[in-house]
């Protein structure tokens, strides 16, 4: 085992004015509801080019916003990809629907149009795709397919802050977009999530959910001995709220994002170059087009030429001291949605056999460069072929 600390596959990155600006908050009037929420939203849209954002407590909490808002209710069916974290499942199970588990494509393993097209079943509310590792779904493709039957796409970004699809900024293209502030995303609340769209409607039922369901815009005209306190319960909502000075480091972190793209985009371009002629390991591919922001860069361990299942290569970089993880169990396999939905082995095969096959690098933008050499190092060292055909 390495002495060293071993390197995480993510972390923040935390800068003194980010600290500075998280201070005045804490000195001012506001904690939580207070003015950095709204401006937090409208720098988020704006970067995005959408027009409306609504923040919530996590990327969890946006997402189950996100299905409310789309109107999914007891008995209705959601289409999901499997390969994603299980939140982008569990959103649709909270409003008492059925995920559909539609599998991805190979290359960029997201949710594949072609199986859209064929496995949309008449119940379905609304379809979620995942922007997996940071690289954009087919977009255009999933929209075209899901408006033709008059349902709404919910995108799941909560890897591709600050990525591009057909030369447009992921957040301003889907019914709605999903965010998350999660420390090892692109950008930082702690927790923290956000739902952006263009749609005036849902943003009203987003901001409704986020608060209890509650509004002091009355339906009905208010009754003689009723005032300026008249509140409203409409919907049962939550309180989904996030705080000031959680929204005030935020739109700080927001102003660093450009730079922090780029420097993953520049990890991943170093690990491509330098692992590329390893005939065991396939790399993650992008797409004409596309750029990806790279939450994660994924790699896969192919046994056949490597003579090393994917459980040793992951061993092996965590005694280098590698901090690899593999990003995700698909969701249909986990116990919970076996017992519940009757899914198993078989259900979507792409995403299993990507997972079998998985395991994420580290790559983070504080990672310093002797740190990518070293990741580098130790992938080269244990997918050398040790007496290579011929040799
Ligand atoms: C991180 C993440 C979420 C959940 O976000 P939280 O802010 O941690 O609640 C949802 N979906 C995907 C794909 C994620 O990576």
């Amino acid at each position: 085992m390495s002495t060293e600390p071993t390197i995480p596959y993510g972390r923040q990155w935390i800068f003194e004015d980010d600290i500075e600006a998280v201070v005045s908050v804490l000195r001012s009037d506001w904690l939580t509801q207070g003015p950095a929420v709204e401006r937090f939203e409208q720098a988020v849209a704006d970067y995005c080019g959408a027009r409306y954002g609504v923040a919530f407590s996590s990327g969890t909490a946006a997402l189950h916003g996100a299905t409310f808002a789309a109107g999914v209710a007891v008995g209705d069916e959601v289409i999901v990809p499997p390969l994603s974290f299980v939140a982008t499942a569990n959103c649709v199970v909270y409003q008492g629907g059925t995920p559909i588990f539609v599998d991805v494509r190979e290359d960029t393993l997201t949710l594949d149009p072609i199986r859209l097209k064929r496995q949309l079943t008449a119940r379905a509310k609304a379809v979620i795709c995942v922007d997996f590792a940071g690289h954009p779904c087919e977009l255009d493709e999933i929209l075209e397919i899901a408006h033709a039957r008059g349902i709404p796409v919910i995108e799941d970004a909560a890897h591709a802050l600050g990525a591009l699809y057909r030369g447009r900024r992921v957040g301003g293209i889907a019914d709605m977009t999903v965010f998350s502030f999660h420390p090892v995303k692109h950008i930082t609340t702690g927790e923290g999530g956000m739902v952006l769209t263009n749609d005036a409607n849902f943003c009203e039922r987003l901001r409704l959910f986020r608060t209890h369901g509650i509004t002091r815009r009355p339906e009905r005209l208010l009754q003689e001995n009723e005032g300026a306190w008249y509140y409203e319960m409409q919907e049962l909502g939550y309180n989904y709220r996030i705080s000031d000075f959680q929204c005030i480091l935020g739109l700080s972190q927001l102003s660093k994002l450009d730079r922090f793209v780029e420097r993953r985009r520049e990890i991943a371009s170093l690990y491509t170059r330098a692992l590329r002629d390893l005939p065991g390991v396939r790399l993650p591919t992008e797409r004409p087009g596309s750029r990806s922001s790279y939450h994660l860069y994924p790699i896969q361990i192919v046994p056949s030429v490597l003579g090393k299942n994917r459980k040793q290569v992951f061993s092996e970089l965590r005694d280098a001291g590698v901090g690899v993880n593999v990003h995700y169990i698909p969701i249909h396999l986990q116990p919970y949605y076996r017992r519940r939905f009757a899914t198993d082995v078989g259900l979507c095969p792409v995403a299993e056999h990507y997972y079998d096959q998985a395991i994420s690098l580290p790559i983070y933008p504080k990672m310093e460069p002797s740190v990518v050499s070293q990741v580098i190092e130790a992938v080269r060292s244990v997918s050398a072929i040790p007496n290579p055909a011929g040799a």
